[in-house]
């Protein structure tokens, strides 16, 4: 029985574990890294395991930093069962086909430069095609239900327990047993918190003898979500009061849906006003806004029964969604008073880099981040500070006010994180997802348990 590392260690992204127990090979995740040209092109080197040795994924959510070499996997041999939640399946083809079109336009993008300057020795090809992620589809098995438990071969037995992150995102329980050994491990994937807006609060875990645990932010709690939500308020009624827009570069996935879900009740209860124009130009968080409320399984009891009845809690009057690339570039003539919500959220790609071109630079404009920023990112450059950025090449001076307000935030913070660790009663606690810094600082306050940094590469014995 092995338990052995892949990605996300001592970092935050590419999440990437596998359990070889009984004969089969079981990976946690295969997620994209991200945050920096390095870490882009470590997505391109061997996984340190044959692909076509794998026997089952079990996706823990959509998020790209864990399905998001789900398309290379297959690309390279992989011939198994990719398990995941009905809602997570929806939105990791929505993520995975998306991250494939933006590497496709990537490299056609810089096989244009290079044929300006006739370089044309290079040869450039994508991580993966949409074509290649359109197949590694065909391997989306059975749906996971929450907390029933799916045998995956004799001795190999996985349960999916609601991880309160995103809409389908669960921890994955499995229970192995080898011969007269058995054991168990708990895969945190990302937690969520309790008390959000829309999603059920996570369940709590069951015992573990070994966990594997995220620990994005292990050092850190969040200001509390009220104080946040007044505070997203302000930002808004003071820079259109100012004569700018607000720019909020948004993950696409659940963050979006809350801050729309907040902005309606901000209009219904006068904190904004009822003329407020709010532009959504992402595609990914239009698909994404619409697959939620198709799963409401995953949705607090409140909301799913507003749906239910017809009602649509993100909608108001000034809402607008922009598809097409035509009215993104639209955007940009709007001198103020509008609130636009693009991706990416560390605005390492897409729109949101165009929208912050065109504000970055202007005193009444702001910026307001409401989510993680890795290190190494464009939005962390912002956040701390930068006095200039370049973006497609152009040096922009950074004179909006910046906003970070991290109540907003999907993940368990150190508290929380404590918390869900020692309802596990772990023996064995290993960490992940997050920077080494943190890791260790949060490694300090465990109680009674073994705590392990893994390295990539590295095989435990269980
Ligand atoms: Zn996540």
């Amino acid at each position: 029985m092995k338990l052995s590392f892949y990605g996300a260690d001592r970092s935050v992204t590419g999440s990437c574990h596998m359990v070889e127990c009984a004969g089969k090979r079981v990976l946690i995740d295969c997620g994209l890294y991200q945050g920096s040209r390095e870490l882009d092109e470590e997505n391109s080197h061997p996984f340190g395991f044959d692909a076509a040795s794998v026997d089952y994924v079990l996706l823990t959510h959509a998020h790209l930093d864990h399905c998001g070499r789900l398309p290379l996997l297959s690309k390279r041999g992989f011939q198994g069962e990719i398990i995941t939640t009905a809602a997570s399946r929806e939105l990791a083809r929505l993520v995975m086909l998306d991250a494939a079109h933006l590497h496709e336009q990537d490299v056609s993008y810089r096989a244009r430069i290079a044929g300006r300057r006739a370089s044309t020795n290079q040869i450039m090809a994508p991580l993966y095609s949409v074509a290649d992620a359109l197949r590694s589809f065909d391997h989306f098995g059975r749906p996971a239900v929450y907390d029933v438990p799916i045998e995956l071969a004799a001795g190999v037995r996985a349960t999916f327990i609601n991880a309160g992150h995103i809409l389908g995102s669960a921890s994955i329980y499995l229970q192995l047993t080898e011969g007269s050994q058995q054991s168990t491990v708990l895969f945190s994937g990302d937690l969520g918190k309790s008390g959000g807006p829309l999603l059920r609060d996570p369940t709590k875990p069951p015992a573990a003898a070994n966990v594997v645990m995220e620990t994005t932010y292990g050092d850190r709690l969040h200001k509390p979500l009220g104080p946040s939500i007044e505070e997203f308020y302000d930002a808004v009624t003071n820079t259109f009061k100012g004569g700018g827009n607000v720019i909020v570069p948004t993950f696409a996935l659940e963050r979006a849906q809350e801050l729309l879900y907040f902005i309606n009740q901000g209009i219904d209860h006068d904190r904004l006003t009822k003329s407020t124009q709010v532009f959504v130009d992402s595609p990914m968080a239009i698909s994404a806004t619409e697959i939620m409320q198709h799963h409401l399984e995953g949705l607090k009891p409140e909301i799913a029964k507003r749906i239910q009845d017809g009602h649509d809690p993100f909608h108001f009057p000034g809402l607008h969604f922009t598809r097409e690339s035509a009215e993104s570039a639209a955007l940009n003539m709007i001198p103020a008073g509008a609130i636009i919500m693009a991706g990416s959220g560390m605005c390492t790609g897409g729109r949101v880099r165009h929208h912050l071109k065109h504000n970055l630079w202007r005193p009444e404009s702001s910026i307001v981040f409401v989510g993680y920023a890795a290190s190494g990112t464009l939005a962390r450059r912002i956040i701390d500070g930068a006095k200039e950025v370049n973006i497609f090449g152009e040096q922009i001076p950074v004179r909006a006010r910046v906003y970070t307000i991290n109540g907003f935030s999907a993940h368990a913070d150190q508290a929380e994180l404590l918390t869900w660790q020692k309802q596990t009663g772990a023996k064995r606690t290993f960490l992940v997802h997050g920077e080494e810094q943190t890791m260790r600082s949060f490694a300090t306050l465990l109680g009674d348990t073994r705590v392990e940094l893994p390295v990539p590469n590295q095989v435990f014995e269980l």
